[in-house]
């Protein structure tokens, strides 16, 4: 490298980091770098608990769960003993403030107290929280300065990954879409580049289209499925073309076409005519993915993802 383009480089090194408020860390030397994915499943629905938590621990693997605090303990959301399960599982939970709001358009105490509140909440019910995830992965330079009062770090969208040069209040993240071969590639690229790829999703949902439907299911009733003896709990309908769907929690086993399906409560019945995704099983295969193609790529915490990247 001749001296004018080193002192270019070196320029544009310092003047990122002098503009980063001192959050772009550098420390780590690239070569000793491991390739990184992490799952994050935002909102705090009850399927971390009921759906995701057994796909990891059988695998030997952690995920995370972002939870909205004034959403705990209600329908559909998880409640305090099934956080402190899946923490004893080795899931780290973030904190996703405490009414979900866009914390851009909040005055800055505003900010303080949904930041600071949703913290204490989750530790005075003995859970440890240190990462922050942002409502509709927004944030700015207001809110990232008072995340860093209370958090190691906050996790924004973007679609990136992550390198070692990083914001710690800026981390990016990829939405966890039906698109596998998407997916697919975006591992491939964290391994090949050895970088961290934080994947986020919600509520883990299967959608089957159904035919032969007779009378009405209930919402949050169990469903049957025979002869595959797969178990699931209807989330809502919908349209698919042609014809109807039906959207559940994939609980147990896995659905197959031509399945009877009984609801429990409701007696209502119909035919499995194809399964349009089963995100549970989507999950499963990925994790078997990166275990088979890339076996020294680690799945991590965002704690731990920030401790292998030699953040502070
Ligand atoms: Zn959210």
């Amino acid at each position: 490298m001749h001296m004018k383009q080193f002192y270019c480089f070196a320029c544009i090194i310092i003047f990122t980091l002098s503009c980063s408020g001192g959050n772009i860390i550098n420390t780590a030397s690239a070569d000793k770098l491991i390739p990184l994915v992490s799952f994050v499943f935002d909102d705090g629905y009850e399927t971390d608990y009921t759906v995701a938590k057994d796909i990891f621990s059988l695998q030997g693997e952690v995920a995370c769960t972002a939870v909205v605090t004034n959403w705990l303990n209600t329908e559909n959301y998880l409640s305090v003993s099934q956080l402190l399960e899946l923490q004893k599982d080795g899931w780290e939970i973030l904190s996703h403030t405490e009414s979900h709001p866009d914390l851009k358009t909040l005055s800055e105490s505003q900010i303080e107290s949904e930041l600071s509140n949703s913290k204490s909440i989750l530790e005075n019910q003995g859970l440890t929280v240190k990462n922050l995830v942002y409502p509709f992965n927004k944030t700015n330079a207001i809110v990232k300065k008072i995340a860093a009062k209370y958090y190691r770090s906050g996790r924004e969208g973007d679609s990136m990954l992550n390198s070692y040069v990083l914001d710690r209040y800026e981390l990016k993240s990829y939405s966890l879409t039906h698109d596998l071969s998407k997916i697919k590639s975006y591992v491939d690229n964290a391994y090949s580049e050895k970088k961290w790829l934080i994947l986020f999703h919600h509520h883990i949902y299967a959608k089957i289209k159904i035919s032969d439907q007779k009378g009405n299911f209930i919402l949050g009733e169990k469903l049957f499925f025979q002869p595959s003896g797969a178990k699931g709990k209807y989330t809502a309908s919908g349209f698919v073309f042609p014809g109807t769907a039906i959207y559940f929690a994939p609980l147990s086993g896995i659905p197959q076409t031509n399945d009877t399906i009984t609801g429990q409560t409701s007696g209502a019945t119909g035919k499995l005519g194809r399964v349009i995704y089963n995100e549970k099983e989507d999950i499963k295969y990925l994790i078997e993915y990166i275990h088979t193609n890339y076996p020294e790529m680690k799945i991590v915490t965002i704690d731990k993802g920030l401790d292998l990247m030699e953040i502070p």
